[in-house]
Protein backbone atom coordinates (compact mmCIF):
# COMPACT_ATOMS: atom_id res chain seq x y z
CA UNK A 1 0.00 0.00 0.00
CA UNK A 2 1.58 3.31 -1.02
CA UNK A 3 2.48 5.92 1.75
CA UNK A 4 -0.62 8.25 0.68
CA UNK A 5 -3.27 6.03 1.64
CA UNK A 6 -5.84 7.20 4.77
CA UNK A 7 -4.26 4.48 7.49
CA UNK A 8 -6.07 2.71 10.10
CA UNK A 9 -4.83 5.24 12.89
CA UNK A 10 -6.14 8.35 11.29
CA UNK A 11 -9.61 6.55 11.00
CA UNK A 12 -9.06 5.58 15.05
CA UNK A 13 -7.90 8.85 15.67
CA UNK A 14 -10.95 9.84 13.87
CA UNK A 15 -13.31 7.87 15.75
CA UNK A 16 -12.08 9.81 19.26
CA UNK A 17 -11.99 12.78 18.30
CA UNK A 18 -15.81 13.03 17.03
CA UNK A 19 -17.30 10.45 19.39
CA UNK A 20 -19.35 13.27 21.07
CA UNK A 21 -20.94 14.43 17.84
CA UNK A 22 -21.72 12.17 15.80
CA UNK A 23 -24.52 8.97 16.52
CA UNK A 24 -23.48 5.21 16.49
CA UNK A 25 -25.54 4.20 13.94
CA UNK A 26 -28.03 0.71 14.06
CA UNK A 27 -27.48 -2.67 12.08
CA UNK A 28 -30.01 -4.24 11.56
CA UNK A 29 -30.62 -7.39 9.41
CA UNK A 30 -32.91 -7.90 6.29
CA UNK A 31 -34.99 -11.13 6.45
CA UNK A 32 -36.27 -10.15 2.81
CA UNK A 33 -32.82 -9.36 1.24
CA UNK A 34 -31.20 -12.57 2.79
CA UNK A 35 -34.12 -14.91 1.21
CA UNK A 36 -33.49 -13.15 -2.09
CA UNK A 37 -29.86 -13.16 -1.95
CA UNK A 38 -29.47 -16.66 -0.22
CA UNK A 39 -26.38 -15.26 1.79
CA UNK A 40 -27.41 -13.20 5.23
CA UNK A 41 -28.10 -9.40 4.61
CA UNK A 42 -27.92 -6.49 7.37
CA UNK A 43 -28.12 -2.68 6.83
CA UNK A 44 -26.53 0.14 8.14
CA UNK A 45 -28.56 2.18 9.04
CA UNK A 46 -26.73 5.55 8.39
CA UNK A 47 -29.62 7.51 7.11
CA UNK A 48 -30.65 7.84 10.49
CA UNK A 49 -27.42 10.09 11.51
CA UNK A 50 -27.83 13.24 12.72
CA UNK A 51 -28.38 15.46 10.00
CA UNK A 52 -28.88 12.91 7.63
CA UNK A 53 -26.25 11.09 6.26
CA UNK A 54 -22.47 9.78 7.02
CA UNK A 55 -21.55 13.51 5.98
CA UNK A 56 -21.67 14.16 9.50
CA UNK A 57 -18.48 12.20 10.01
CA UNK A 58 -15.98 13.19 7.65
CA UNK A 59 -17.22 17.05 8.36
CA UNK A 60 -16.79 16.77 12.64
CA UNK A 61 -13.04 15.13 11.68
CA UNK A 62 -11.97 17.69 9.43
CA UNK A 63 -13.52 20.59 12.24
CA UNK A 64 -11.87 18.87 14.86
CA UNK A 65 -8.02 18.82 13.14
CA UNK A 66 -8.13 22.75 12.77
CA UNK A 67 -5.95 24.93 14.77
CA UNK A 68 -7.10 27.22 16.97
CA UNK A 69 -6.33 30.07 15.10
CA UNK A 70 -8.41 28.46 12.15
CA UNK A 71 -10.97 27.37 14.10
CA UNK A 72 -11.51 30.88 15.32
CA UNK A 73 -11.38 32.39 11.49
CA UNK A 74 -14.17 29.86 10.58
CA UNK A 75 -14.86 27.40 7.65
CA UNK A 76 -16.52 27.72 4.47
CA UNK A 77 -17.97 25.22 1.89
CA UNK A 78 -19.94 25.25 -1.83
CA UNK A 79 -22.24 21.92 -0.96
CA UNK A 80 -25.91 22.62 -0.73
CA UNK A 81 -26.62 18.88 -0.28
CA UNK A 82 -25.85 17.07 2.22
CA UNK A 83 -21.94 17.76 2.89
CA UNK A 84 -23.09 21.08 3.36
CA UNK A 85 -25.34 20.05 6.03
CA UNK A 86 -23.12 17.98 7.67
CA UNK A 87 -20.20 20.91 7.76
CA UNK A 88 -23.01 23.03 9.19
CA UNK A 89 -24.24 21.06 12.19
CA UNK A 90 -20.32 20.21 12.82
CA UNK A 91 -19.31 23.49 12.40
CA UNK A 92 -22.07 25.01 15.24
CA UNK A 93 -21.30 21.93 17.60
CA UNK A 94 -17.79 22.99 17.62
CA UNK A 95 -18.43 26.85 17.92
CA UNK A 96 -16.94 27.74 14.76
CA UNK A 97 -18.42 30.12 12.12
CA UNK A 98 -19.68 28.86 8.71
CA UNK A 99 -20.63 29.77 5.53
CA UNK A 100 -22.20 28.12 2.80
CA UNK A 101 -21.58 29.76 -0.43
CA UNK A 102 -24.54 29.03 -3.31
CA UNK A 103 -25.82 30.45 -6.56
CA UNK A 104 -29.55 32.07 -7.16
CA UNK A 105 -30.40 29.06 -8.91
CA UNK A 106 -30.36 26.62 -5.83
CA UNK A 107 -33.97 26.03 -4.56
CA UNK A 108 -35.10 27.24 -1.71
CA UNK A 109 -35.45 23.91 -0.09
CA UNK A 110 -32.06 23.42 -0.12
CA UNK A 111 -31.08 26.79 1.08
CA UNK A 112 -33.51 26.02 3.86
CA UNK A 113 -31.83 23.11 5.33
CA UNK A 114 -28.88 24.45 5.02
CA UNK A 115 -29.88 27.39 7.16
CA UNK A 116 -31.52 25.22 9.85
CA UNK A 117 -27.88 23.52 10.85
CA UNK A 118 -27.08 26.92 12.00
CA UNK A 119 -25.01 28.08 8.90
CA UNK A 120 -24.99 31.31 7.37
CA UNK A 121 -25.96 31.29 3.71
CA UNK A 122 -24.01 33.80 1.01
CA UNK A 123 -25.87 33.39 -2.09
CA UNK A 124 -23.58 34.74 -5.46
CA UNK A 125 -23.94 34.71 -9.05
CA UNK A 126 -26.10 32.53 -11.14
CA UNK A 127 -23.32 29.36 -11.06
CA UNK A 128 -21.78 26.93 -8.89
CA UNK A 129 -18.33 28.35 -10.45
CA UNK A 130 -19.42 31.81 -9.26
CA UNK A 131 -20.62 30.81 -5.73
CA UNK A 132 -16.61 28.86 -5.49
CA UNK A 133 -15.80 32.25 -6.37
CA UNK A 134 -16.92 33.89 -3.22
CA UNK A 135 -15.61 30.47 -1.90
CA UNK A 136 -11.89 31.60 -2.72
CA UNK A 137 -11.95 34.88 -2.05
CA UNK A 138 -13.26 34.49 1.54
CA UNK A 139 -10.57 31.70 2.21
CA UNK A 140 -8.11 34.50 0.57
CA UNK A 141 -8.94 37.70 2.41
CA UNK A 142 -10.38 36.04 5.76
CA UNK A 143 -8.16 33.28 5.83
CA UNK A 144 -11.56 30.92 6.41
CA UNK A 145 -10.83 26.71 5.83
CA UNK A 146 -12.54 25.67 2.62
CA UNK A 147 -13.82 22.11 3.59
CA UNK A 148 -14.08 19.91 0.79
CA UNK A 149 -16.70 17.13 0.65
CA UNK A 150 -14.44 13.94 -0.20
CA UNK A 151 -10.99 14.47 -1.47
CA UNK A 152 -9.85 15.31 2.11
CA UNK A 153 -7.63 12.92 4.37
CA UNK A 154 -9.84 14.53 7.59
CA UNK A 155 -13.01 13.61 5.80
CA UNK A 156 -11.69 10.62 4.20
CA UNK A 157 -10.95 8.83 7.66
CA UNK A 158 -14.29 10.92 9.14
CA UNK A 159 -16.25 8.80 6.61
CA UNK A 160 -13.92 5.48 7.59
CA UNK A 161 -15.24 5.41 11.42
CA UNK A 162 -18.30 3.60 10.19
CA UNK A 163 -16.39 1.14 8.84
CA UNK A 164 -14.91 0.52 12.22
CA UNK A 165 -18.24 0.71 13.76
CA UNK A 166 -19.09 -1.71 10.85
CA UNK A 167 -16.58 -4.90 11.82
CA UNK A 168 -18.10 -4.55 14.94
CA UNK A 169 -21.38 -4.88 14.53
CA UNK A 170 -21.12 -7.74 11.36
CA UNK A 171 -17.49 -9.47 12.75
CA UNK A 172 -18.33 -12.10 10.30
CA UNK A 173 -18.79 -9.55 7.20
CA UNK A 174 -18.11 -10.46 3.81
CA UNK A 175 -19.06 -7.53 1.43
CA UNK A 176 -19.54 -4.40 1.85
CA UNK A 177 -21.93 -2.58 -0.73
CA UNK A 178 -21.19 1.48 -0.53
CA UNK A 179 -23.34 4.00 -2.85
CA UNK A 180 -20.07 5.87 -4.79
CA UNK A 181 -19.84 9.21 -6.01
CA UNK A 182 -16.58 11.19 -5.06
CA UNK A 183 -15.00 8.34 -3.00
CA UNK A 184 -14.37 9.94 0.74
CA UNK A 185 -17.22 7.16 1.64
CA UNK A 186 -15.61 3.99 -0.03
CA UNK A 187 -11.91 4.79 0.80
CA UNK A 188 -12.39 5.75 4.77
CA UNK A 189 -15.09 2.33 5.07
CA UNK A 190 -12.18 0.40 2.71
CA UNK A 191 -9.10 1.59 4.57
CA UNK A 192 -10.60 0.47 7.60
CA UNK A 193 -12.55 -2.63 7.00
CA UNK A 194 -9.92 -3.73 4.78
CA UNK A 195 -7.37 -3.67 7.82
CA UNK A 196 -9.38 -5.55 10.22
CA UNK A 197 -10.87 -8.14 7.94
CA UNK A 198 -8.33 -8.12 4.67
CA UNK A 199 -10.52 -10.73 3.17
CA UNK A 200 -13.64 -8.73 2.84
CA UNK A 201 -15.20 -7.19 -0.49
CA UNK A 202 -15.84 -3.92 -1.12
CA UNK A 203 -18.01 -3.11 -3.95
CA UNK A 204 -18.91 0.38 -4.96
CA UNK A 205 -22.49 1.25 -6.52
CA UNK A 206 -23.71 4.49 -8.66
CA UNK A 207 -25.79 5.31 -11.21
CA UNK A 208 -25.47 4.85 -15.05
CA UNK A 209 -26.49 8.57 -15.05
CA UNK A 210 -23.22 10.36 -14.46
CA UNK A 211 -21.23 7.71 -12.65
CA UNK A 212 -17.57 9.89 -12.43
CA UNK A 213 -15.79 7.63 -10.68
CA UNK A 214 -16.79 4.87 -12.97
CA UNK A 215 -15.33 6.44 -16.16
CA UNK A 216 -12.42 7.46 -14.12
CA UNK A 217 -11.41 3.87 -13.55
CA UNK A 218 -12.26 2.69 -16.63
CA UNK A 219 -10.00 5.68 -18.36
CA UNK A 220 -7.04 4.97 -15.85
CA UNK A 221 -6.99 8.68 -14.68
CA UNK A 222 -9.40 11.85 -13.48
CA UNK A 223 -11.79 12.56 -16.21
CA UNK A 224 -14.75 15.12 -16.65
CA UNK A 225 -18.38 13.37 -16.71
CA UNK A 226 -21.70 15.08 -17.23
CA UNK A 227 -23.45 15.34 -14.56
CA UNK A 228 -27.29 13.98 -15.41
CA UNK A 229 -29.97 14.42 -13.33
CA UNK A 230 -30.98 11.31 -11.41
CA UNK A 231 -32.72 10.06 -8.55
CA UNK A 232 -29.18 9.46 -6.39
CA UNK A 233 -28.54 12.90 -6.91
CA UNK A 234 -26.17 12.82 -3.84
CA UNK A 235 -24.16 10.86 -5.94
CA UNK A 236 -23.91 13.36 -8.84
CA UNK A 237 -20.62 15.60 -10.03
CA UNK A 238 -17.08 14.56 -10.76
CA UNK A 239 -14.03 13.55 -8.29
CA UNK A 240 -11.91 16.51 -9.70
CA UNK A 241 -8.99 16.66 -12.26
CA UNK A 242 -6.51 17.19 -9.73
CA UNK A 243 -8.39 14.32 -7.39
CA UNK A 244 -5.54 13.86 -4.84
CA UNK A 245 -6.89 11.13 -2.39
CA UNK A 246 -9.85 9.12 -3.96
CA UNK A 247 -8.99 7.79 -7.04
CA UNK A 248 -5.57 6.05 -6.44
CA UNK A 249 -7.38 4.83 -3.12
CA UNK A 250 -10.58 3.61 -4.86
CA UNK A 251 -8.79 2.40 -7.62
CA UNK A 252 -6.38 0.15 -4.93
CA UNK A 253 -8.76 -0.68 -2.67
CA UNK A 254 -12.36 -1.29 -4.09
CA UNK A 255 -13.10 -5.01 -5.74
CA UNK A 256 -16.09 -3.72 -8.22
CA UNK A 257 -18.48 -0.79 -8.82
CA UNK A 258 -21.69 -1.78 -9.85
CA UNK A 259 -24.08 0.57 -11.89
CA UNK A 260 -28.10 0.98 -11.59
CA UNK A 261 -30.91 2.52 -14.09
CA UNK A 262 -33.40 4.73 -12.79
CA UNK A 263 -35.98 2.02 -12.20
CA UNK A 264 -33.94 -0.07 -10.39
CA UNK A 265 -32.66 2.86 -7.93
CA UNK A 266 -36.50 3.72 -7.71
CA UNK A 267 -37.34 0.02 -7.08
CA UNK A 268 -35.00 0.20 -4.05
CA UNK A 269 -36.43 3.39 -2.51
CA UNK A 270 -39.80 1.26 -2.85
CA UNK A 271 -38.33 -1.65 -1.13
CA UNK A 272 -36.59 0.23 1.47
CA UNK A 273 -39.79 1.56 2.40
CA UNK A 274 -42.65 -1.02 2.13
CA UNK A 275 -39.85 -3.85 3.45
CA UNK A 276 -37.36 -2.28 5.50
CA UNK A 277 -39.81 0.51 7.40
CA UNK A 278 -37.19 3.34 6.13
CA UNK A 279 -36.98 6.46 4.41
CA UNK A 280 -33.96 6.23 2.30
CA UNK A 281 -33.08 9.29 -0.13
CA UNK A 282 -31.99 7.20 -4.26
CA UNK A 283 -28.33 7.63 -3.23
CA UNK A 284 -28.79 5.81 -0.01
CA UNK A 285 -30.48 2.87 -1.68
CA UNK A 286 -28.20 1.92 -4.29
CA UNK A 287 -26.87 -0.86 -2.57
CA UNK A 288 -30.51 -2.33 -1.31
CA UNK A 289 -30.90 -1.39 -5.56
CA UNK A 290 -27.92 -3.78 -6.45
CA UNK A 291 -29.14 -6.65 -4.29
CA UNK A 292 -32.77 -6.43 -5.89
CA UNK A 293 -31.22 -6.16 -9.23
CA UNK A 294 -28.81 -9.25 -8.33
CA UNK A 295 -26.14 -7.50 -9.86
CA UNK A 296 -23.58 -8.34 -7.36
CA UNK A 297 -21.75 -11.18 -6.72
CA UNK A 298 -21.52 -11.58 -2.91
CA UNK A 299 -19.63 -13.60 -0.87
CA UNK A 300 -20.04 -14.65 3.12
CA UNK A 301 -22.80 -11.99 4.87
CA UNK A 302 -23.50 -8.71 2.73
CA UNK A 303 -23.85 -5.19 4.41
CA UNK A 304 -25.44 -2.53 2.64
CA UNK A 305 -24.76 0.87 3.93
CA UNK A 306 -28.01 3.17 3.67
CA UNK A 307 -25.54 6.42 3.47
CA UNK A 308 -28.78 9.26 3.40
CA UNK A 309 -32.20 9.68 3.82
CA UNK A 310 -32.60 13.69 2.46
CA UNK A 311 -35.17 12.88 0.03
CA UNK A 312 -38.17 15.65 -1.24
CA UNK A 313 -40.93 13.85 0.65
CA UNK A 314 -43.24 14.34 -2.62
CA UNK A 315 -40.71 12.71 -4.41
CA UNK A 316 -40.75 10.03 -1.97
CA UNK A 317 -44.51 9.81 -1.55
CA UNK A 318 -44.61 9.66 -5.63
CA UNK A 319 -41.77 6.38 -5.78
CA UNK A 320 -43.41 4.14 -2.94
CA UNK A 321 -46.90 5.00 -4.68
CA UNK A 322 -45.43 3.40 -7.60
CA UNK A 323 -45.32 6.28 -9.61
CA UNK A 324 -42.98 6.45 -12.81
CA UNK A 325 -40.87 9.24 -11.16
CA UNK A 326 -38.18 10.71 -14.43
CA UNK A 327 -36.21 13.25 -12.89
CA UNK A 328 -34.64 13.69 -16.33
CA UNK A 329 -37.93 14.36 -18.38
CA UNK A 330 -38.82 16.32 -14.97
CA UNK A 331 -35.74 18.49 -15.28
CA UNK A 332 -36.32 19.06 -19.07
C1 LIG B 1 -22.13 12.15 -0.51
C2 LIG B 1 -23.02 10.98 -0.48
C3 LIG B 1 -22.62 9.74 -1.04
C4 LIG B 1 -21.31 9.56 -1.77
O1 LIG B 1 -20.19 9.81 -0.96
P1 LIG B 1 -18.76 10.04 -1.61
O2 LIG B 1 -17.85 10.16 -0.45
O3 LIG B 1 -18.82 11.30 -2.41
O4 LIG B 1 -18.46 8.86 -2.48
C5 LIG B 1 -23.48 8.66 -0.90
N1 LIG B 1 -24.69 8.78 -0.31
C6 LIG B 1 -25.10 9.94 0.22
C7 LIG B 1 -26.44 9.99 0.85
C8 LIG B 1 -24.29 11.09 0.15
O5 LIG B 1 -24.71 12.24 0.68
Amino acid sequence: MSDGFVTLAEIEKARTAIGETVRRTFVDGSPSLTEMAGVPVHLKLEHQQITGSFKLRGASNAIAQLTDAEKARGVVGVSTGNHGRGLAYAARAAGVRCIICMSKLVPQAKIDGIMAQGAEVRIVGRSQDEAQEEVDRLVADEGMTMIPPFDHRAIIAGQGTLGLELVEQVPDLGTVLVPLSGGGLICGVAAAVKAKKPGAKIVGISMERGAAMHACLRAGRPVAVEELPTLADSLGGGIGLDNRHTFAMTRALVDDVVLLDEAEIARAIRHAYRQERQIVEGSGAVGIGALLAGTVNSSGPVVAILSGGNIDMDQHARIVAGEDVDVAREAA
